[in-house]
């Protein structure tokens, strides 16, 4: 299918692994009629799911339209790597937040994989929350990049073990030729983010979250109190919050100029023997390497390698996902020549111009939140993004979310049309630079 496809046309799930393996999934309603809700949070994924359930463990009353179906944008299809960390260079934030700012969004990336370890724990989400995970140095300087890395963990009060690897250390982690060292952090790991989603979906409803399906919002009265229009119904609350992401497309321009959709590929073999997975990758954890289109890769808990990849600018996916992607993987591991491959899915990450997530509220509509541009590494994020959201809407102090809203964020020149082409122009610049 098109991953580019409007959110706004309402679709089935993409036929990927998790959806073939998710638990039973809940039809939700269609919104009909009007509601009047404290909350209207626009967006069935991990950043629309997580402020509805932070804002209902704090009492608030919450609607949450999604056009397709709960996990069907992002949040079901991804790599499943929870890894530490929010944004990319934090230390570029310094002039507007000041070092100590920049020090607590540290922390907080920290703080965004605690949120779903406990999210996990506290719901008892079956999704198969796996620890262990290993950055791959693909060149040396990667590998002194690590270092650094492990230092500032260390800075930070990381209480999980990290260790350095060297090149003659690699088979340990991965069965594959190709890196030059990694860095083992045993706070991160993997997990099935569709099962996460839907387990979410649940404990929200539990609390009093009213979910629906198949009610793309259509248009938004914005005001003191917003009016948010479906096909067939409607929402007042006295706040909105869009947690859309890269398929907010046309519903709040202003927003989605901030983001670029960018396509990225996921293949998932056969269930692979218990000896052949674990030549591959001997302790399960999931991994990536350092490449600007990186390699990422992990076992589902069926023995299967999903092996995800590449990042797509053209607004246009392979016609054959697999056949793309499966030479990418026998690149990594050539033993893998006869494994089938059983499913093939594609996604849309949204990436921002400096890579922080963007979580904030618009200038001229106050009561208007948001949460997006996580960059290609939102699982984690997109929970830091519910709390702080939470806190601020529900007037509990949130320095967090202040430190978040301070950073500006541009708009891409060009518009819709452009936005593309130019940053697969400026990743064109990066990949050359990978060369030298
Ligand atoms: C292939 C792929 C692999 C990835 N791998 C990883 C990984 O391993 N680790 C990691 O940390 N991150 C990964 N990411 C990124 C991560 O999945 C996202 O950052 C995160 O899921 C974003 O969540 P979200 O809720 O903001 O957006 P989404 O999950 O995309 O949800 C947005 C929702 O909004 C709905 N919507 C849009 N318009 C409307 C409307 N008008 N009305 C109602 N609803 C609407 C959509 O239908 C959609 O369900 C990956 C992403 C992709 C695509």
């Amino acid at each position: 299918m098109n991953a580019r496809a409007q959110a706004t046309a309402s679709q089935p799930h993409v036929a990927s692994y998790y959806v073939a393996s998710s638990l039973p999934q809940p039809d939700q309603p269609v919104l009909q009629g009007e509601l009047i809700a404290d909350v209207c949070v626009v967006g069935g994924g991990f950043s629309g799911l997580n402020t509805a359930l932070e804002l209902a463990e704090r009492g608030l009353n919450v609607v949450l339209l999604e056009a397709n179906r709960i996990g069907w944008g992002a949040s079901g299809r991804n790599g499943g790597q929870l890894i530490r960390g929010v944004g990319h260079g934090l230390d570029q934030f310094a002039n507007v937040i000041g070092a100590d700012g920049v020090r607590q969004m540290k922390l907080m990336g920290l703080e965004a994989v605690e949120i779903v370890r406990r999210r996990v724990e506290k719901f008892q989400i079956p999704c198969d929350l796996t620890w262990g995970y290993c950055d791959l140095a693909n060149k040396p300087s990667d590998l002194e990049g690590f270092a650094e890395d492990a230092e500032e963990l260390r800075g930070l009060g990381y209480r999980y073990e990290t260790r350095l690897l060297q090149a003659n250390e690699m088979h340990t982690v991965v069965g594959s030729n190709r890196y030059v060292g990694g860095l083992i952090d045993m706070g991160s790991g993997h997990l099935h983010p569709l099962n996460l989603a839907l387990g979410e979906a649940a404990a929200a409803q539990q609390l009093g979250v009213k979910l629906f399906e198949q009610s793309a919002v259509t248009h938004i009265d914005y005001g003191p109190k917003v009016r948010v229009h479906t096909a067939q119904g409607s929402v007042r609350a006295k706040t909105l919050v869009l947690g859309c992401n890269a398929y907010l497309n046309n519903l709040n321009p202003q927003l989605s100029g901030k983001v670029l959709p960018a396509g990225s590929y996921i293949i998932a073999t056969e269930p692979l023997s218990e000896e052949q997975a674990h030549s591959l990758l001997p302790q399960n954890m999931a991994v990536c390497d350092q490449r600007v289109a990186l390699d990422y890769y992990r076992l589902s808990a069926d023995r299967r390698l999903l092996f995800g990849g590449a990042c797509h600018y053209s607004g246009r996916d392979p016609k054959d996902i697999g056949a793309y992607m499966r030479p990418k993987m026998l690149e990594v591991f050539p033993q893998l020549a006869s494994a089938k491959i059983d499913y093939q899915w594609g996604g849309m990450i949204g990436i921002g111009a400096n890579r922080l997530p963007q979580i904030g509220r618009l200038a001229e509509q106050p009561n208007v939140y948001y949460a997006q541009a996580y960059s290609g590494h939102g699982v984690n994020a997109t929970h830091l993004a519910g709390k702080l959201l939470a806190e601020a809407i529900s007037g509990q102090h949130s320095g967090g979310f202040d430190l978040f809203a301070k950073v500006p964020h541009i708009t891409f020149p060009g518009g819709k049309h452009l936005r593309s082409p130019l940053l697969a122009l400026g990743m064109l610049w990066h990949r050359l630079k990978e060369l030298v």
